[in-house]
């Protein structure tokens, strides 16, 4: 069975929920929003396209969630409230059930953060994925990474290298992505690659806390280079600090986590730096959102970042995340 493109966009459009700030939504030209008067419009596009981003064996709905959590992480990273998307959708063939299936994890996801889905573009090619996500933010409020201080410590959400791992098992042939692990601690790190969660109430709790904030999204250690680089500053990293995967050691796989923690993508947790002054009320941000926050270092004056061990010995910054047009990475 095959639908035309009106077919397709119909099955996505009656799933998508309402919101009052939609004067129009899908099914113009193009949609017309009314964002809040104090607000501040919060925007960001993030493309993934198959065998470079996701398996060709993912399965549909693991897409779709996966698609609009990495435009999610983005506006978490920014402190922003999710409002609206468009998603421009290449597929292969037009197969109403892949849709569905797609449509089904996107929509689990977007209805947990009430982003509707506003437009978009529905075209024939090689399986790809973009989505515009629109968030807002009360003026002056955007987490930004520029701003980060010496004497900042250094914090991250999570246990960033569990989508690696995961990404790494499924290369070697020992996990499969497609289905439900048998093993819970391998399924728990599948879930990690498949099903990111994007931190967004995180994001909005560390406002007036977080002097600046990204997502990681390309590796731990490369993502705070971004905050370096931007804000003028270095970041010394302790290693023995760095979170450590209770699936990793669950599965005998401990070694293999650590050496991809500082560099391994796709986790979409947060790394953000903060006054040290600001450390019990992150421990109640950490409560109140329940996501688990470590304190993985400090920036200083300088440039670069760099990992010390537990004897002291700086490792460099040698630890580098995946970068697209490097040739490096997978
Ligand atoms: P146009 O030719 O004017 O760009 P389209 O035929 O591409 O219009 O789209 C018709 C309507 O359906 C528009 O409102 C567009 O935003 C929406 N739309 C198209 N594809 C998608 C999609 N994949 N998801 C959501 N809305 C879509
Ligand atoms: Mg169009």
């Amino acid at each position: 069975m095959s639908l035309d493109e009106f077919g397709l966009i119909e099955r996505i459009r009656r799933r998508t929920a309402a919101r009052a700030d939609i004067v129009l939504g899908i099914g113009d030209d193009a949609a017309l929003l009314q964002p809040q008067a104090d607000q501040q419009l919060v925007v960001t596009t993030d493309t993934l396209n198959v065998g470079v981003h996701f398996p060709a064996e993912t399965p549909p709905a693991d897409i779709g969630w996966k698609a609009l959590a990495v435009n999610l992480s983005d506006l978490a990273a920014m402190g922003a409230q999710p409002a609206w998307c468009s998603l421009s959708l290449s597929l292969p063939d037009a197969d109403p059930d892949w849709v569905d299936q797609f449509a089904q994890g996107f929509f689990q996801l977007a209805d947990l953060h009430g982003i509707a889905l506003i437009g978009g573009d529905t075209t024939r090619g090689p399986l790809s994925i973009s989505i515009t996500a629109m968030g807002q933010i009360a003026a002056g409020q955007a987490l930004r990474r520029d701003a980060a201080q010496p004497g900042d410590d250094i914090w991250v959400s999570g246990v960033p290298g569990e989508a690696g791992l995961a990404l790494a098992l499924w290369q070697q042939r020992a996990l499969d992505v497609s289905r439900k692990a048998g093993d819970a601690a391998l399924e728990h790190l599948r879930q990690r690659l498949a099903r990111p969660t994007p931190r967004v109430e995180l994001g909005r709790a560390l406002w007036g806390l977080a002097t600046a904030a990204v997502d990681v999204s390309d590796g731990l250690l490369a993502d705070l280079g971004h905050i370096c680089a931007r804000s003028g500053v270095a970041a010394d990293v302790l290693e023995h600090a760095l979170p450590a995967s209770s699936a990793a050691a669950q599965a005998g796989l401990s070694e293999a986590f650590n050496t991809l923690r500082g560099s391994a993508g796709d986790d979409y947790e947060l790394c953000f730096t903060a006054p040290p002054g600001q450390r019990q009320a992150l421990h109640e941000t950490m409560a109140s959102v329940a996501v688990p926050l470590t304190r993985i270092g400090y920036i200083r004056a300088g440039t670069g970042v760099q990992v010390i061990n537990q004897e002291g010995v700086v490792q460099g910054a040698s630890k580098q995340g995946y970068n697209h047009f490097s040739g490096a990475g997978d």
